[in-house]
């Protein structure tokens, strides 16, 4: 996303607090008119699992779908914003602020950055810009939950072998912009090796065990958390022999 980045301070701490915590964003089914032709078949229970849904391609677009075929997601914000401190670096935050100048003058936006995942196999994150903190942070929830990927997971460690899906089964990397981020399986109890705000997402992903490298200049947080995601995305790109699927118990969203 390439844009002017300046930092005015004009959102009060306080309201930031208070945003922090969005309360769960479950949807009564049976207020729900389905738009799309997907929505329509999955009300009417014809699609029953979201693996039915992914497998096949399908394009999400309402996030009510999400809502009814992996229940109890959990959201987060992502830490992507810097206030400029008077002493450097300044406190993360998780609105960055972005002006356009117009004729108008000086035009502030704000830009969030969500995480939706159900801690086991599927993840999404999505970015959301708005004039006001409330809706960017709504519609970033709403495209999170739009952009929800299966996640395989294993355990690809020779120190551990342990068969189950607790790290991720191979090496991937993901990029965006310049930064690449390299995860690799790492043995139980190792933890989440891994910048602070991706560490979110891999929570999220279902992963408790990870090593990584990161290349680049990570000051841009938002590239850092794209290049994670992306990573993610490449351990379902990957044909597993048939073989492998035992030996390093493989998980696919949340099927053995
Ligand atoms: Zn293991």
């Amino acid at each position: 996303m390439p844009e002017e980045e300046t930092t005015p301070p004009i959102v009060k701490e306080e309201e930031i607090a208070v945003e922090k915590k969005p309360s769960a964003r479950e949807v009564d089914m049976s207020s729900w008119t389905p738009k799309t032709d997907l929505g329509k078949r999955v009300k009417g229970g014809e699609f029953s699992d979201i693996n039915q849904v992914i497998d096949a391609g399908k394009k999400i677009k309402e996030t009510e779908i999400i809502d009814a075929l992996l229940p109890g997601m959990e959201t987060d914000l992502l830490l992507i914003g810097q206030s400029k401190g008077k002493f450097g670096g300044g406190k993360r935050r998780i609105f960055r602020q972005t002006q356009k100048k117009t004729q108008e003058g000086n035009k502030p936006h704000f830009l969030a950055l969500a995480v939706v995942g159900n801690r086991d196999g599927y993840v999404g994150l999505g970015a959301g810009k708005a004039k006001e903190t409330v809706p960017a942070r709504e519609k970033a929830y709403r495209k999170a939950k739009l952009s929800i990927i299966k996640i395989r997971r294993g355990c690809g460690s020779w120190q551990c072998g342990c068969k189950t899906g607790h790290s991720i089964p191979f090496k991937v990397s993901g990029k965006c912009g310049s930064i690449e981020i390299v995860f690799m399986p790492a043995p139980k109890g190792t933890g989440l090796k891994a910048e602070k705000e991706c560490q979110k997402i891999l929570r999220l992903a279902g992963i408790t065990d990870i090593w990584s490298k990161t290349r680049g200049t990570t000051t841009t947080k938002l590239n850092v958390m794209y290049a994670c995601f992306d990573a993610l995305k490449k351990l379902m790109d990957t044909k597993i022999k048939s073989e492998d699927y035992e030996k390093m118990g493989i998980v696919e969203g949340n099927q053995k």
